[in-house]
């Protein structure tokens, strides 16, 4: 990885971190020192800059505020047990953020400028990674279209951002979830595996209904037939049912996740059977039925794993068993966190030092 792109970079004067109460860390809300910038013009990036963590003003003519040319990427930072700080699998999100970009018709990013941007940034903020187990700095990079024209039509200019926050152990309780039988989160043909903005902004409001109803998210179904399983929430869904796992295939309606890929690796290099494949809610409600459905879990940067104790459907709901140690969910959780944490060999080069 080549370092010598120059970044001009203007320090905080003030470090906000002694404000961070380590023990209490409120995801998402309090950021660290600093953000990277850089804007695009004229056909090209111009000069990149980390400057301090602070608002940005946008036209109210805001191409990104009417039409959602938004696009993000997540990803942490993690501190090993020795101290150093690294990131997993970073090249992945560049090359996930740059098939959004093209899906909404917006710059593509040299993932030269997105990793150089990405390792500057997270070295001036090191300090900022925490250290207690489970814990980690979350990395957003982002993209918006900044022209100030109202006109339904690509913007001519847009804007790269990469902000970063500390973020603690996320969802530990088993989580209750229900097939969504009405409302859809993209369509094939859509825009569903790129991270666009508009994704998750229509999600949030079944995602309300199910949490009115008592469970804490949904699985959504495909938006032809509710028929076939496409993701848990903002996270992809695996079902192990009699020893193999089971998991809808990316396809263009479904987020091809980072943790998910690395999930189904190691399951592989552990010599289990994994079928990628359309996944029917009939499957998995007859396996919760005769007590072949021993696990059921989201996988995704922010939680890596969050197991599922109860799926609803048609108004039924059904418990899955309780997990034990020697579960697949809970020992493939481990060996991710022992790798991010530089406790465990990394045969797959996953982790890049900052
Ligand atoms: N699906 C959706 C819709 C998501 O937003 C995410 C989070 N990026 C995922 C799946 C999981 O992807 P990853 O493992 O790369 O975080």
């Amino acid at each position: 990885m080549l370092d010598t792109l120059t970044i001009r970079t203007q320090r905080t004067p003030a470090s906000r971190l002694g404000e961070l109460d380590p023990a209490n860390i409120e995801f998402g809300k309090t950021f660290a020192d600093h953000m990277f910038v850089v804007d695009y013009a004229n056909g090209e990036w111009q000069e990149p800059q980390i400057v301090p963590f602070g608002d940005m003003a946008v036209s109210p003519a805001n191409s990104a505020l009417h039409y959602g040319q938004a696009i993000f990427e997540g990803m942490k930072a993690y501190r090993t047990t020795s101290g150093e700080v690294q990131l997993f699998r970073p090249t992945d999100n560049c090359r996930r953020l740059n098939l959004s970009a093209v899906r909404m018709c917006m710059p593509e990013i040299p993932e030269e400028l997105f990793m150089q941007g990405l390792l500057q940034l997270v070295r001036l903020d090191s300090e900022w990674v925490p250290s207690q187990d489970g814990y980690s700095l979350y990395i957003r990079p982002f993209m918006f279209a900044t022209d100030g024209l109202l006109g339904v039509r690509p913007s001519d200019t847009y804007r790269f951002v990469i902000i970063t926050c500390p973020a603690g152990a996320f969802y530990n309780k088993p989580i209750r979830v229900r097939f969504e039988e009405k409302y859809v989160r993209s369509a094939e043909g859509g825009a569903g595996f790129a991270k666009n903005a508009g994704n998750y902004g229509a999600a949030m409001y079944p995602t309300k209904l199910a949490q009115q109803d008592g469970y804490n998210q949904l699985i959504w179904t495909d938006a032809s037939e509710h028929r076939y399983v496409e993701e848990s929430g903002t996270m992809n869904a695996i079902f192990v049912i009699d020893g193999r796992l089971i998991t809808p295939a990316v396809s263009t309606s479904i987020l091809d996740g980072i943790t998910r890929k690395s999930v189904l690796q190691l399951a592989r290099d552990w010599g289990m059977p994994v079928e990628e494949r359309k996944v029917s809610v009939h499957e998995i409600v007859e396996a919760a039925q005769n007590g072949t459905l021993q696990e059921a879990f989201g996988v995704g940067t922010a939680a890596t794993i969050a197991s599922i104790a109860v799926i609803g459907f048609e108004g039924t709901d059904y418990t899955l068993p309780e997990l034990t140690d020697a579960a697949f969910s809970r020992r493939v959780g481990k060996t991710l966190d022992a790798i991010r944490a530089g406790q465990a060999p990394d045969p797959h080069n996953w982790m890049v030092r900052v």
